[in-house]
């Protein structure tokens, strides 16, 4: 299954300048990540090329396999 799909029509988004596309239902998503502890969303931090989530509530990185994504269209 592919990682990131739209919320409107499960079809695969592409990445655009700002963010996720979806071709098919032409309107941009926005990838949300939420803390699995506190469920605060979470800022996304890229170091090294590899992204981490931050949860400002918690004070602490979270696991990218324990963070839970969501794809909202904008
Ligand atoms: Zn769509
Ligand atoms: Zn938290």
């Amino acid at each position: 299954m592919h990682e990131n799909t739209c919320p409107s029509c499960q079809l695969p988004l592409s990445w655009k300048e700002n963010g996720y596309y979806c071709d098919h239902c032409r309107h941009p998503v926005r990838k949300r990540a939420f803390c699995p502890d506190c469920e605060q969303e979470l800022e996304k931090l890229n170091a090294c090329g590899a992204a981490s989530y931050f949860c400002p509530q918690c004070h602490e990185l979270k696991s990218k396999s324990r963070v839970r994504i969501c794809f909202e269209l904008t």
